[in-house]
């Protein structure tokens, strides 16, 4: 008997007929003795419809405000799979963010867990009852309703799962694992029997929404045994998170190809060349709270020199108009940018003792004709900024290009 954490996706908790599924899963593995407690996302849709609605209100919706209407597509999926649940004679019992009390800081729409109280679960385990819990949403000391940030559903689940020490934690979704690359954008794409957990941060990181990356970092530092599955499966064992490099993980150098297209580039051209620069161009960014990825500078020439920056797509305008407002000031000739523009990376802890990957990728994109704007590298991964509209096929050529269409 195991005390297992199951989160269940937007696709999965989708319909009624679909939770009455999870409902039947969950008997399941009840019927085996485990101890469950759930998670669950707002049905498929939700969350942007309830967004879109805000905004229909208030153009920059009120960050707390906007918490307080996001956080109910989760009211409601726990209490329809508890009803779900009781219908087939299963106890369970459906708890908020702020029932449980997992007590996150105030920073409204991207808040992070500080503390989970695991009493109320404790307590409903060991009379036997499931418990269900609304994942993405918490309090902060205040008592204000907080979410954690787009696919937070997620996070919930492994942080759940790291407080109440469970045995595992079983992120239930719409594939049935990690794959070599989204599915959606490859159909050549893989199933990972196993990833790294180095490498799926990276992933998470670098665009695949498959885990949200701060579940991951949950998972990495408290240990938590974490696997992704379909809910649209009855077998099949998904991909687990392993935290050893195993023989199969040596052999493949590459593991898979993220990409991202929520960025955008800022170009500060003709700045003097000279120390304090970069940081007078970005102090002002990182004052606005806007996050800075890829950065470019050049060797200067005749005292001045360019200095290129991606930012979030959403803080573009934003980032923009900040830096016109310093521009005399920094002396820049001039401000440009591009909001139509993607990242492609290609990750692997097989990096670290194989050359050649850059130049793999590098002659893969010319010989497609696909430039490439910046470019980027970690010890595991290689990132390149193109023109949006090749990264459909930028990712379809590099995946080829590393074999990873084939058993590794
Ligand atoms: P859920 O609602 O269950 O949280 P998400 O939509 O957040 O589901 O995440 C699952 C989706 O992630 C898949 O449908 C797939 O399109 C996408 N995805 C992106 N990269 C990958 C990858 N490397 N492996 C598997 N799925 C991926
Ligand atoms: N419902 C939230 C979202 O759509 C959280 C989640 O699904 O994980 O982002
Ligand atoms: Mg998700």
């Amino acid at each position: 008997m195991a005390l297992i954490v199951q989160k269940y996706g937007g696709t999965s908790m989708g319909s009624p007929e679909r939770i009455r599924n999870v409902a039947r899963r969950v008997a399941k593995y009840r019927a085996e003795g485990h101890d469950l407690v759930i998670v669950v996302s707002a049905m498929s849709g939700e969350t942007n419809r309830l967004i879109s609605l805000a905004k229909e209100i208030q153009a920059q919706p009120d960050p707390r405000e906007l918490d307080v209407v996001i956080a109910t597509g989760e009211q409601v999926t726990i209490g329809l799979l508890a009803m779900a649940l009781k219908d087939i004679g299963i106890d369970a019992r459906s708890y908020t963010g702020t029932q449980v009390r997992i007590l996150t800081d105030s920073a409204h729409t991207k808040a992070r867990i500080q503390h989970i109280d695991d009493e109320n679960m404790r307590a409903d385990l060991k009379a036997g009852r499931v418990v269900i819990v609304a994942g993405f949403q918490g309090v902060d000391a205040d008592g204000n309703i907080t979410t954690l940030g787009r696919g937070g559903s997620d996070t919930t689940g492994v942080a759940l799962a790291a407080a109440l020490k469970a045995d595992e934690c079983q992120i239930y979704t719409d594939v049935d694992g990690v794959y070599t690359t989204d599915p959606r954008v490859v159909p050549e794409a893989r199933r990972l029997k196993t990833i790294t957990f180095e490498e799926m941060l990276e992933m998470a990181s670098l665009g695949s929404k498959v885990l949200q990356i701060r579940s991951v970092e949950f998972a990495g530092k408290y240990k938590v045994k974490l696997r992704v599955l379909s809910s649209f499966q009855d077998e099949g064992e998904g991909t687990l998170i392993t935290f050893e490099e195993n023989e199969a993980m040596e052999k493949a150098i590459i593991s898979g190809i993220a990409f991202n297209r929520d960025e955008a580039r800022i170009n500060v051209i003709g700045v003097p060349d000279k120390p304090g620069i970069a940081y007078q161009i970005l102090g002002p960014i990182a004052d606005a709270n806007i996050d800075v990825d890829v950065i470019i500078q050049n060797v200067g020439q005749d005292g001045h020199t360019d200095f290129s920056f991606t930012v979030p797509r959403n803080d573009y305008q934003k980032a923009c108009r900040i830096l016109e407002g310093v521009q005399g000031h920094i002396g820049a000739k001039s401000i440009s940018g591009d909001d139509k523009i993607c990242k492609v990376s290609v990750v692997g802890v097989g990096m670290r003792s194989h050359v050649g990957i850059a130049s793999t990728m590098f002659r893969t994109l010319a010989e497609e004709g696909i430039n490439i704007q910046m470019i980027s590298t970690s010890e595991i991964k290689i990132s390149v900024v193109l023109d949006e509209k090749y990264l459909e096929l930028a990712v379809r050529v590099l995946h080829k290009a590393f074999g990873l269409d084939q058993e590794a």
